[in-house]
């Protein structure tokens, strides 16, 4: 039994849809909002970044390349190092883009086992999908949140665009606004955040992300953070982290129990409640066997109080609600 700190404190876990049910479905699309939100899951995740009218669309990169027809549709309109940046588009001309499932460099499927056709999916503003959201709650009766990234506020920042104001004003729109809302706002840039809370002055649920620092995500020093003391101030301006699966339960080679790291039990004992990110049963933590072992350390080992899923059925129904 692990001791009552490590315990989740936070009331029944929190599922939440990973740029939609994207396991099912090209990644950011009305289809993969509309089935995770079939699905069952609690909170459908949006990532947000800037176009060159600013207008604030749910996309996880920075370049369109690898989930849209972007180099066919707009040859010629590559940087200087060939990528196609979303900021350099016009919201009229990204609506025009078709978007299809996650594709390496060189052309193949990223994730070979899911979706793999090309319809005229296309990319929307984050409007857009909280109105999605508000039409679908409404239909269902249901209260399914939103979870929406701040993506790269330092790099928005250097383009000469100031990216949180404008969602937290879209989010305001919708009525997202308070701690009560069904609304959680993630951003792994812990300045970025503090201004967000202090500056701004927003009462929306926030979660500091956590990477690692090798991955540049943002200046932010996540070994420091992930200190008892790191996670002391991240709970002055947040309610929560997220973690990266890794950092929260490591699952042994040779076969022995998994391992929680303190970072849960840490957190809880700020009050922080602890997001992990991301599970596809197309890509298991290593040596975690099966998803159903990968749950159980993560629920039950570690403790942690919601997941990201790219496969929110799965995740719902290995914790008993499907
Ligand atoms: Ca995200």
């Amino acid at each position: 039994m692990a001791p009552a700190s490590t315990q989740r404190r936070f009331g029944p876990p929190l599922v939440i849809a990973h740029r939609g049910a994207c396991g099912y479905l090209p990644e950011h699309t009305f289809a993969a909002k509309a089935y995770a939100h079939a699905l069952g899951a609690d909170c459908l995740e949006q990532d947000v970044v800037l176009t060159r009218d600013d207008v604030p669309i749910v996309f996880h990169d920075l370049i369109l390349e690898e989930v849209t027809d972007v180099a066919a549709r707009f040859p010629g309109r590559a940087r200087a190092d060939g990528h196609y940046y979303a900021i350099d588009f016009g919201y009229a001309e990204l609506t025009t883009l078709a978007v299809h499932d996650r594709i390496e460099a060189g052309g193949a499927a990223a994730w070979p086992l899911r979706f793999g056709e090309r319809l005229p999916f296309r990319i929307h503003s984050l409007a857009e999908e909280l109105t999605l959201v508000r039409g679908l709650n409404r239909a269902t009766g249901r209260r399914v949140g939103v979870y929406t990234e701040v993506k790269s506020p330092a790099w928005h920042r250097a383009e000469g665009k100031d990216l949180a104001p404008r969602v937290l004003g879209v989010l305001a729109e919708f009525g997202y606004r308070t701690a009560e809302d069904a609304c959680w706002l993630q951003c792994f840039d812990a300045a970025e955040l503090g201004r967000i809370r202090f500056e701004l002055g927003s009462a929306l649920k926030l979660v500091q992300l956590i990477g690692e620092n090798s991955w540049a995500e943002a200046a932010t020093d996540y070994d420091a953070i992930r200190t008892p003391a790191g996670l002391a101030a991240v709970a002055r301006y947040a309610a929560g982290i997220g973690p990266w699966i890794p950092q929260v339960v490591s699952w042994q080679a040779t076969g022995a129990p998994p391992v929680a790291s303190s970072l849960v039990a840490d957190a809880h004992a700020t009050g922080l409640a602890v997001h992990a990110y991301t599970f596809r049963i197309d890509q298991l933590p290593e040596h975690s066997g099966d998803a159903a072992s990968a749950h159980r350390a993560l629920f039950d080992v570690a403790h942690i109080d919601g997941l990201f899923s790219d496969f929110p059925d799965v995740t719902l129904s290995l914790l008993g609600r499907r």
